[in-house]
């Protein structure tokens, strides 16, 4: 597919040292965090990592003369085959592209090339005393631009939003190689044009690679107040962060867990101490808050919570909320690297990550316990996200252990995603609220989004007339007929 001519016009274009096509470095890009069978590989024919907007559009402006598909990758953590080069072709590692450009302290944006990884930028704002408030618990490892095109979801969703709240512009390399900015420069909303930049958000690389982008950015706050409650159901935690946001206290993360991962908490306490945490046996749900800001208005919310949430019980054992909190940020909580019930470095999982209305998220809890069982799948358990400012706003991962020893149990796991997609739309909800479509939902997304695909799709052709930018993704799926 990659001639050595069109090799030696890519050099010409980025040099040598860009250009990667030995085994061992497409063998690196040839897989994501998605369930797949464990011997699965797709191989790109050749790695390019380029630095600068120019150079993207020279790698695109070749791919493009010669109709080779090409695969932006980030890092690699994706759940959904967004990043895995399915046709083979040009993987474009975008890591690269990773230099904050301009701190804008008085207008409170950032202005960053979007390679870099959400960690390193937080720690380059961090010395202005500033902060991107968008938290996805890989950020060590996934990138700016990765973000965008997942419309990842945050651990402070509930206060600061999701991409759609923070991006303000983006500078974009199309399928024909042109270089295009869009978005409204540094102002915070507008209602001139379309709006462009937005299509990016969740677009998993189809429209265009982005390599620049301008974010809105706040002071880090004086200090957070980090609380556990337990409840009787998942409905009861629910309505207890209803009840925290009618008061008017601004929650700056609101997580609630179902029993099964509790159990991760509680065995964490166990393991770690020897002794049993004071768990009830009725508790059904755990609901995770923090408050951040002065540490006036913090204690006070944390106090005034405690007013509120009277038909929780309040975790006594501070460890059981810092396993909570460190597994937000370091993937260093005991059961990520103990077996329990096995690590999940050990025994493979996969989500079906459902974005349900309010009201029915406790009957698609046991349609998810119906629909596992059925599959013969085991369940990791459910996690509710809230995803958008001062509401409840769920994103929701319905996590199950996956089998990835055959190709059968593989298919398996994506039937169980198949059914439990079917549900969130009978429930009036959304197959996908953070994974994305990738390389599973395509093509059966239809049945939520029926003759608007097609719109879609043409769409695209005006971004990448000639397909070559993910082709496939998002509009076809391997794994779901
Ligand atoms: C341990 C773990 C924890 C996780 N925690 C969270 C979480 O808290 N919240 C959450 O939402 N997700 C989470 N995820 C899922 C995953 O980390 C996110 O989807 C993340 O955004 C992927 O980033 P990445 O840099 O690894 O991207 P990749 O997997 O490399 O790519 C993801 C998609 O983005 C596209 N892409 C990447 N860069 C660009 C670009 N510059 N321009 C255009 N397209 C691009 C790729 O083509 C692909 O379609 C987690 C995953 C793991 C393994």
């Amino acid at each position: 597919m990659i001639s050595e001519e069109i090799l030696n016009e890519l050099k010409e274009k980025i040099g040598n040292d860009k250009i990667k096509t030995e085994d061992f470095h497409l063998m690196t890009y040839s897989r994501d965090w998605s369930p797949r069978p464990k011997d699965d590989t797709h191989l790109p024919n050749i790695v390019v990592r380029p630095n600068s907007t120019k150079e993207v559009s020279e790698i695109i402006k070749v791919a493009n003369k010669y109709k080779i598909p090409v695969t932006p990758i980030a890092g690699l953590t994706g759940m959904g085959g967004g990043a895995v080069p399915v046709h083979g072709g040009i993987a474009l590692e975008t890591k690269g592209l990773n230099k904050v450009l301009e701190i804008d302290k008085k207008n409170f944006t950032v202005t960053t090339q979007a390679g870099i990884t959400v960690l390193k930028l937080n720690e380059y704002l961090e010395k202005e005393g500033l902060w991107w408030p968008h938290d996805p618990e890989s950020k060590p490892s996934s990138t700016v631009g990765a973000a965008i095109s997942c419309d990842n979801d945050s651990t402070f969703g509930i206060k600061y939003g999701r991409s759609v709240d923070f991006l303000l512009n983006a500078v974009i390399v199309t399928g024909t190689g042109e270089i295009l900015r869009i978005g409204h420069r540094k102002a915070l909303c507008t209602s001139t044009g379309y709006k462009l930049h937005w299509l990016l958000i969740g677009a998993e690389g189809t429209l265009g690679i982005i390599t620049e982008v301008t974010l809105n950015i706040f002071p880090i706050p004086e200090t957070r107040a980090i609380d556990g409650y337990l409840f009787r159901s998942i409905q009861d935690a629910l309505n207890g962060l209803n009840r925290l946001l009618q008061s008017g206290l601004s929650v700056e993360s609101a997580h609630i867990n179902c029993k099964s991962r509790l159990g991760f908490y509680t065995q964490a306490y166990r393991e770690k101490f020897g002794k049993e945490p004071e768990i009830p046996d009725w508790a059904e749900s755990i609901l995770f808050i923090s408050f951040n800001g002065d540490k006036e208005v913090a204690d006070f919310s944390q106090n005034y919570a405690k007013k509120i949430l009277t038909n929780g019980q309040i975790v006594k054992e501070r460890e059981i909320i810092d396993s909570w909190w460190s597994s937000k940020h370091t993937l260093s909580l005991i059961p990520f690297v103990q077996k329990w019930p096995d690590s999940q470095r050990v025994k493979k999982f996969g989500s079906a990550d459902l974005g349900i209305p309010i009201g029915r998220i406790q009957e698609a809890y046991e349609l998810y316990n119906q629909i596992a069982k059925k599959y013969d799948i085991q369940i990791l358990g459910m996690c509710v996200y809230n995803e958008r400012p001062n509401r409840i706003s769920p994103s929701i991962s319905f996590a199950v252990f996956v089998d990835d020893s055959t190709n059968e149990n593989v298919k398996n796991f994506y039937n169980y995603v198949k059914e439990m997609s079917e549900m969130a739309i009978k429930k009036e909800g959304t197959m996908s609220t953070y994974i994305g479509d990738g390389d599973r939902l395509g093509g059966f997304n239809r049945i939520e989004h029926g003759r608007s695909l097609d719109y879609m799709y043409e769409i695209k052709k005006i971004f990448d007339p000639n397909n070559i930018l993910q082709p496939g993704k998002k509009f076809k799926s391997q794994w779901i007929s």
